[in-house]
């Protein structure tokens, strides 16, 4: 029997490109986008709002049922995160909101919280899910699982660039000493540290144009449907 739907966990590091890349893939393959990281931000948000300390889990966790999470798809496919009916779409991109989220994220509690909302969109549709514990814990039966990296440098130098279009005067080195300060937090925190699946592909986007790496992942996206559906 031929499988309906089809999902692919892309995991990695923050800046090694894997949302724009994973949105460019989905739209070409005619997938869903989910942006996981836009759902742990706005649950940042939330407690940032509600003057909570992000670092402890007994008020995060406290916040947690009444919160009002939702996110749908523009008509560009953009996903869009609503928090209590307004769309903050645009509010939890925030060097400040980044950190928010990595802190937030590491309480088991609020990762509990957000599993049903991630593992339904796949259940129901063909998705390209980006994350750090996609193809670990929230789809370990993924049909195709990337982890997509970069050396911290070039993933600076890309996060920078972001920043600066929207005006944000951070410098390089603030970005890199984020950035490091991010990785180190997602990938020794206890619950679903950032780790590659055992059966994920590599893919090291160092040296690799966003062109190059999009028509990498497409290529295994091809490979692995063409096997499996
Ligand atoms: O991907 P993005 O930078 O938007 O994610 C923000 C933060 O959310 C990450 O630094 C990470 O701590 C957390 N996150 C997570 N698990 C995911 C996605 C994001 O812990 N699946």
């Amino acid at each position: 029997m031929s499988k309906s739907v089809f999902s692919v966990a892309i995991d990695g590091p923050s800046g090694a490109g894997k949302s724009t890349v994973a949105k460019a893939a989905a739209a070409r393959c005619g997938f869903i986008y989910v942006d996981t990281g836009a759902i742990y931000r706005t649950v940042g948000l939330a407690v940032r709002r509600a003057g909570a300390d992000p670092h402890s889990e007994r008020a995060v966790a406290a916040l947690l049922p009444r919160l009002s999470i939702r996110f749908d798809y523009g008509p560009d496919g953009t996903q869009r995160m609503h928090l209590d009916g307004e769309d903050v779409s645009e509010a939890i991109r925030t060097p400040e909101m980044s950190m928010y989220a990595s802190a937030v994220s590491a309480h088991p509690a609020v990762r509990a919280y957000l599993l049903d909302m991630q593992r339904d969109m796949a259940w129901k549709n063909s998705v390209v899910m980006d994350g750090r514990d996609i193809g670990t814990v929230v789809l370990p039966d993924a049909d195709l699982k990337i982890f997509l990296t970069a050396s911290p440098e070039a993933r600076a130098r890309r996060r920078l660039a972001e920043l600066a279009a929207k005006g944000d005067p951070s410098t390089y080195e603030e970005v890199l000493a984020d950035m490091v300060k991010r990785d180190e937090q997602d990938s020794t925190r206890a619950a679903a540290p950032l780790k590659a699946a055992e059966d994920a592909v590599l893919v090291d986007t160092s040296d690799m144009t966003l062109d190059e790496s999009i028509e990498r992942v497409c290529a295994l996206v091809r490979e692995r449907t063409e096997a499996a559906l």
